[in-house]
């Protein structure tokens, strides 16, 4: 039998775990990894008990990893790509869409801009890697070489089957125009490759992820939240919205290489006004309020001045929100703050589901809940000097 005898019949089949023949695409291949990551994401979603920085541990590990098989030939359809980013978002929990830009990108960003460690890194991004690094090899003359395979089945085919093997082609990522060879192209025209192969792969995705979700977008959602919250006349007073909320993304980021992830989301959910109060829910009416026992509308407007709340701070620092919340001051200061910040927070949290008054022992839960926390050796120090001053006798 010669080669020409040899007839493409093949429509689709399975080999070695890819989809393969004339009819496959990229969407044939993705359908049942899609349908498992589906299932494995709605699971990790629903285990609120282990809290969010291991629910995106268990996501990240568990859901996006099962894509990466395929992604070793295919790239995403553009279809499959909106639905996992829209996935990996739901890990977003709060009000509103609190962390919310456009298209999320302020929230894909937090892990990189600010260090939010509860925050799944771009799944799209990381299949894309996934598909560079497997492909960069054999496919960065792919031209050339679909050129010399198509006139070689061209000489001695059939014509039916020149055009069957053309189409098997057209629709595999060796294609000139699939995604693949795009991608491919894409990164070879990024000028300064690194050379190591752990290298590449960190400077592909970093690359991939910065186009995927653009720079500024973290910068501009501060920016809004600073514009329309916290500039003004009973909050910060001070009319420098860019200023403030530049300065408030490097203390996070730093703060976050400092502090447990779970002092430092809710020190970002302050400044996003994200906080789970009852007006943020758009709910109305006042109640009991869970500092100071007074009647109130359970705001961060009246947390910020709340006698109970002031009373946990340094006594210099009292009237100074920018101190108390905004983490405006050193770094001693900026790490005492962000721990009460933490301790308001968790109290709030935890007496909105309490039956009992929570505010009779407000100030103990407070320091109760930061003694809790697991902290580095700098921050425990701070932590026991304000104790003696202010729980000491
Ligand atoms: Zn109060």
């Amino acid at each position: 039998m010669t080669w020409s005898e040899v007839g493409i019949e093949l429509e689709e089949a399975r080999y070695l775990g890819f989809m393969i023949g004339r009819r496959t695409t990229s969407t044939n291949n993705f359908k049942s990894a899609m349908s498992k990551f589906r299932e494995r994401a709605a699971y990790w979603l629903a285990k609120r008990e282990i809290g969010i920085f291991f629910q995106v541990l268990g996501f990240e590990m568990f859901a996006a990893s099962v894509l990466s098989f395929v992604a070793q030939l295919y790239t995403l359809p553009e279809a499959y790509a909106k639905e996992v980013l829209d996935i990996s978002a739901k890990f977003m929990l709060g009000p509103g869409q609190w962390f919310k830009g456009r298209g999320n990108h302020p929230y894909f960003r937090a892990r990189i801009d600010i260090g939010m460690k509860a925050v799944p890194r771009c799944v799209v991004s990381q299949v894309q890697t996934v598909n560079y690094m497997s492909s960069r090899q054999c496919l960065l003359s792919a031209g050339a070489r679909v050129a010399i395979l198509k006139n070689n089945i061209g000489a001695s085919w059939t014509l039916t089957n020149v055009k069957h093997a053309h189409s098997a082609i057209e629709n595999s990522p060796f294609g000139d125009e699939s995604r693949t060879c795009v991608l491919i192209q894409d990164i070879a025209d990024m000028r300064s490759l690194p050379r190591e192969r752990h290298d590449i792969k960190k400077f592909v995705y970093s690359a991939l992820f910065d186009r995927a979700h653009p720079k500024a977008t973290l910068f501009q959602r501060f920016d809004m939240a600073y514009r329309t919250r916290w500039i003004k006349p009973g909050c910060l007073n001070d009319p420098r919205p860019r200023v403030l909320s530049e300065r408030a993304i490097g203390r996070l980021a730093w703060l976050s290489q400092h502090v447990p992830p779970r002092v430092h989301i809710a020190n970002v959910r302050l400044h996003l006004n994200a906080w789970h109060t009852r007006r943020r829910y758009q709910q109305q009416g006042v109640i009991q309020c869970y500092f100071c026992g007074k009647h109130v509308v359970d705001s961060l407007e009246h947390i910020f001045h709340c006698d109970l709340v002031r009373s946990v701070f340094p006594s210099e620092w009292r009237g100074n929100l920018s101190k108390c919340f905004f983490l405006s001051g050193g770094e001693d200061e900026v790490l005492l703050a962000s721990i009460l910040v933490y301790g308001i927070y968790s109290h709030h949290c935890a007496a909105r589901h309490s039956s009992t008054q929570a505010h009779i022992e407000s100030k103990a839960s407070i320091a109760r809940l930061i003694g809790e926390l697991s902290v580095n050796k700098q921050v425990s120090q701070i932590w026991y000097d304000h104790c003696n001053f202010y729980y000491g006798r």
